[in-house]
């Protein structure tokens, strides 16, 4: 395993929902609960859960773009989570994200040559000269042609539109990219396209990726390791294949049967969970997960289950194990 680039610790953020005319706090929305991971360089790690499970609020916090209720973000051996706004500037540049919809995420009335150079010039990078010689190769890098800089956003196709955002990401030399839900709007040909480009650029500029989707199929083929959320908590952590061939987590199992397996033999076995994600609002007490588990028991109403190391790097929050 490669050195940790950023570990989590104990994560919360809490929304408060306000009331009345004074705006008094009635209650909070408990969109990340107390997680704990670590990602390490130059991997990708793959986070999965159902919409509403936290992941992306999780994304924002650990880059501050959302404040942390509570808990620790080391990176760089300094908790990021703690330093000031100015401070945190300073580390920006290292941490990039790539949003779900290219289209409302690029500026329809700056030139994209503009939209690429703007971290360069927030972080006052390079003179103008240079700023338009490196949009120029990071535009050629994703596969556009330098040509095309004095162009607008609306001018590109959905799948341009993304490469654009990855340029725009890959000027700041990051070491860390969030992709959040980055392949999700486009189309089948077209994602496979992008995916590919990851992983060539993770290759040469020795990325590290942390790649958020609903889609477990996407998250099988472009993970190294596979990190289950589930209403505010992490409930399962392992290496990819340890995770498709060991799922532990009933969650995460019947994430798994979801799956389409391309073998017209294989007898799928969808385990179909009851229920709706209840509310993070008023999250179940004990595991989160009980009301609509197969295999509940009678503690999991009463005590959270702990997040534990059930083997080397898999990790696991149920009362089975
Ligand atoms: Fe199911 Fe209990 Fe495990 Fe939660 S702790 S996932 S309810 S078995």
């Amino acid at each position: 395993m490669n050195n940790r680039l950023i570990s989590v610790k104990n994560l919360v953020k809490y929304f408060p929902i306000r009331k009345g005319v004074f705006r008094t706090i009635a209650g909070w929305v408990k969109a990340v609960d107390d997680i704990s991971f670590d990602i390490y360089e130059g991997e990708t790690l793959g986070l999965v859960g159902e919409s509403g499970c936290g992941k992306s609020t999780a994304a924002l916090t650990m880059f501050r773009l959302e404040e942390p209720t509570s808990g620790e973000i080391i990176y760089q051996g300094e908790n990021i989570a703690r330093i000031s706004k100015k401070k945190m500037r300073d580390y920006r540049k290292d941490l990039q994200m790539i949003f779900q919809d290219p289209y409302s995420s690029l500026n329809p009335r700056m030139k994209i040559k503009n939209i690429i150079a703007e971290g360069l010039v927030v972080h006052n990078l390079l003179d103008n000269k240079k700023r338009m010689k490196k949009v120029g190769e990071v535009l050629e890098r994703v596969g556009i042609s330098a040509n095309s800089m004095d162009r607008f956003p609306h001018e590109f196709s959905g799948g341009q539109r993304q490469r654009i955002g990855i340029a725009r990401a890959l000027a700041l030399d990051p070491k860390i990219i969030i992709c959040d839900e980055a392949v999700s709007a486009l189309d089948v040909s077209i994602r496979s396209q992008i995916i590919n480009l990851f992983k060539e650029l993770q290759k040469e500029f020795n990325l590290t990726y942390l790649f958020i989707a609903h889609d477990l199929s996407v998250i099988k083929f472009v993970s190294d390791r596979v990190a289950v959320m589930y209403l505010g908590k992490m409930v399962e952590i392992a290496p990819t294949k340890k995770f498709f061939q060991k799922t532990m987590h009933p969650y995460a199992q019947a994430l798994v049967s979801a799956v389409p397996v391309p073998n017209p033999d294989y007898k799928r076995h969808r385990i179909l969970l009851p229920g709706d994600v209840p509310s993070p609002v008023d999250p179940p007490k004990g595991c989160h997960f009980h009301p609509r588990c197969p295999k509940v028991m009678e503690i999991c109403s009463k005590a959270e289950p702990e997040f534990i190391e059930i083997e080397e790097g898999h990790f696991v929050a149920c009362h089975l194990y």
